[in-house]
């Protein structure tokens, strides 16, 4: 998955190099960027450089231009095109400036205006012109009026088809995109690339069907392009699927040419993994065992292990990477794992160094830390550990990656909230090589990807996934609470506090302001601090604690010398105190799903039972946004991660839910995974055929469709 780029929405991504065989259009373009005209520059950043580029950009929405109607036959906000005589042309400057033109088509009479018109038009729309004019017609008091219609000579022929509207920017009028578009289309090279008899039943051709996309004869039943249902577009989609499904599966294809350390199980002996597996203080759970032989049987071939283990909040992911790092160790390599932020890898490291470092010890090994903030001479000493292979195991935050690490000998890689890193990040692990082996990738994840996404996206991936909590979690209750009923909850605060308990209070992200968030989060934490009393200690948490002061506060409130934790969503991710049993989360309704759902997941890790109350504030009209009363909905009415994500994918759509980290599958611009699971199902069926039996067809395809972004391919 070498130089990978994050996928866009419409449009791709202009080439940045690379020598497509398909024609660049109208500019050769040596350096980009260097020397392009004007409009030029607009199209590439539109991502239309060559002619397929412009053959597969397609109109948003379309306009009717073949007929004339009578004004007569128009009503109030009718889109319509008319064809009269000029009667009457003035300019008033009252209220401002501005064009008032009078025409007749012999039906009716109608007056144009202009504010912005130039002496053409004000010469094209001379008294006693005939024109033709588009517009939406607005029936007022004083008669049919049409503000800013477009305008053209009467003599030019009525067209056939319906006239394309493409999105466009700055810079690029619609016109000069049309006459692009319509070029690019003419030149571009059509040709089948779909084996024959090979494409999803009743297909039509793919020439054809943007030839109509581009320009459907008028009797088109709008509403099926609108949707997409139209058979020219299931062709378009069909082949942009057929793209994604081919380009990942070249991908996992690459990565069975290449070798990795063989990570294989000692069948006798004393083993780390063993020893591990004995000394935690429980038992797997069925699906941790499971999940873990799935990594162990890719551990030991020589292939290098690609796999997302996606798991909600608590299933339990560190033992799975612990005993796969224990795995590593046993066969002699070194294994780093990366999180996020510095607070999740030192609970990392606090948890794997109690699991691992007294079994480390006695094989004369060690478990290295590396974070940004560290004291240069420790992180030496720590880098130095890791050069000469005594840090068996490294942990760490981006600092694991940085230029001045050197593995000894690195063979496995593991990364949790995979989410949280983007694509560069995740290759610069896996250069750190040694020699031709490639490290196996372990990511983990707490956001589960639903099937449909998984199978498209991530279809260069292995998925494993832990479908199964710990025993004896107790459900956590969901509460939505309005923010004027905040005294009831600083009573349950309380409750749960004389139990023993501990609660986290999470305030918000308000304003892109950090100082203005600190500020919040101080003020809440003294109001809670004087509700609840001397006796009860109230910590604050915020990102802007210089590092040692937050892992001060975090150790506090595990050794629950703190009662109570107000923090920002530096908590976010993986935090693990059993002993919390309520989490209050501020504007709930500011918050994303996922979001919701993890912090959520940091209660309810021990038997107690736990609650998390989610505070809304209605905004000024006494309503919570749409969108917002459906994350507050989805939270209170489930737990189950799976269902959280189906909900929060329906919320957002695909480019947001997946963000723009992914695993670098471009995002999909035609299909809707929602409604085109049966051509997906066929993309995936042809695809490892067509890979096999018609390599060519498939490289072209692949290219027309992802052109540069299949360039990682080749690396
Ligand atoms: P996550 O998948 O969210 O990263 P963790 O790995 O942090 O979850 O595990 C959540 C909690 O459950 C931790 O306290 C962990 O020690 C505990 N745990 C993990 N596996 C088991 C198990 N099989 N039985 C009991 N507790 C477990
Ligand atoms: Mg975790």
């Amino acid at each position: 998955m070498r130089r990978r780029r994050a996928g866009q929405n419409c449009p791709m991504p202009a080439a940045a190099k690379s020598s497509p065989p398909e024609k660049p259009a109208a500019a050769p373009a040596p350096a980009p960027g260097a020397g392009l005209s004007p409009v030029q520059r607009a199209l590439r950043k539109l991502g239309l450089l060559r002619d397929i580029d412009f053959a597969l950009y397609l109109p948003m929405r379309y306009e009717d231009e073949t007929r004339i109607v009578r004004l007569a036959d128009t009503r109030d906000g009718d889109t319509a095109q008319i064809e009269a005589v000029v009667r009457d042309s003035e300019v008033v400057f009252r209220p401002r400036r501005q064009l008032i033109v009078t025409v007749d088509d012999g039906s009716d009479a109608c007056q144009l205006r202009f504010f912005n018109f130039y002496p053409s038009q004000q010469k094209q729309l001379a008294v006693g012109a005939r024109v033709r004019v588009r517009g939406e017609v607005r029936g007022g008091f004083l008669g049919r009026q049409m503000m800013h219609p477009t305008v053209k000579a009467a003599a030019t022929e009525l067209p056939q088809a319906l006239t394309p509207v493409y999105s466009t920017i700055a810079g690029l009028a619609q016109p000069v995109l049309r006459r692009e578009v319509r070029s690019g289309l003419a030149r571009a090279v059509l040709d089948e690339t779909v084996p024959h008899g090979l494409a999803p039943r009743d297909a039509w051709e793919l020439r054809r069907a943007l030839h109509f996309l581009h320009y459907p004869a008028p009797d088109v039943a709008i509403a099926t392009l609108e949707d997409h249902s139209h058979p020219a577009w299931q062709r378009l989609k069909a082949d942009e699927l057929l793209a994604q499904q081919l380009s990942q599966l070249q991908a996992r294809r690459a990565r069975a040419a290449q070798r990795a350390p063989v990570l294989s199980v000692a069948a006798s002996g004393d083993s780390l993994h063993r020893e591990l597996l004995a000394a935690l203080p429980f038992a797997l759970t069925g699906a941790q065992q499971r999940v873990g032989e799935e990594i162990t049987r890719d551990l030991a071939r020589d292939i290098p292990m690609h796999r997302l283990l996606q798991g909600d909040v608590g299933s339990g992911k560190t033992v799975v990477a612990a005993l796969a790092a224990a795995r590593c160790i046993d066969a002699g390599f070194q294994c780093a794992l990366m999180a996020p932020t510095e607070i999740l890898a030192a609970q990392h490291f606090g948890k794997l160094v109690g699991w691992l470092d007294p079994l480390l010890a006695e094989r004369g090994l060690r478990v290295a830390w590396l974070t940004g903030s560290q004291k240069k001479k420790e992180r030496d000493a720590m880098s130095a550990a890791v050069e000469n292979g005594e840090a068996a195991l490294v942990i760490g935050t981006h600092a694991v990656i940085s230029e001045k690490v050197r593995f000894s000998k690195l063979a496995l890689a593991i990364i949790d909230e995979q989410h949280r890193f983007g694509v560069a990040q995740r290759l610069a692990l896996r250069g750190k090589a040694v020699g031709e082996l490639e490290p196996h990738l372990l990511m983990m994840s707490a956001t589960p990807i639903p099937r449909t996404l998984a199978m498209s996206y991530y279809a260069d991936l292995d998925v494993s996934t832990l479908d199964e909590l710990p025993p004896g979690r107790t459900p956590i209750v969901t509460k939505l609470v309005a923010d004027h009923r905040r005294d009831e909850v600083i009573d349950r605060i309380r409750a749960q506090l004389a139990q023993g308990r501990q609660v986290y209070w999470v305030c918000p992200l308000i304003e892109e302001s950090e100082a203005v968030d600190l500020r919040n989060a101080t003020e809440t934490r003294d109001e809670l601090a004087a509700a609840l009393g001397a006796q009860v200690s109230v910590g604050l948490l915020h990102s802007r604690m210089p590092t040692a002061e937050k892992q001060a506060v975090m150790e506090s409130f595990t050794a629950n010398r703190l009662q109570v934790l107000v923090s920002t969503t530096v908590i976010e991710v993986g935090v693990d105190v059993p002993n919390a049993s309520l989490m209050v989360i501020e504007h709930a309704e500011r918050f994303g799903l996922s979001q919701l759902h993890q912090l959520r997941g940091r209660v309810g890790r021990g038997a107690a039972a736990s609650a998390c109350v989610l505070l809304y504030a209605p905004n000024e009209g006494g309503r919570v946004g749409e969108a917002a009363r459906a994350r507050l909905k989805a939270m209170a009415e489930t737990s189950d991660g799976f269902e959280i994500a189906r909900r929060d994918l329906e919320i957002r759509g695909p480019g947001e839910f997946l963000g723009a980290r992914q695993s670098g599958a471009p995002l999909l611009r035609f299909a809707d995974l929602s409604t085109d699971v049966l051509l997906l199902d066929w993309a995936r069926a042809l695809a490892p055929r067509m890979l096999d039996r018609h390599p060519e067809l498939a490289a072209r395809h692949v290219d027309r469709w992802l052109g540069s972004k299949a360039e990682y391919l080749k690396a």
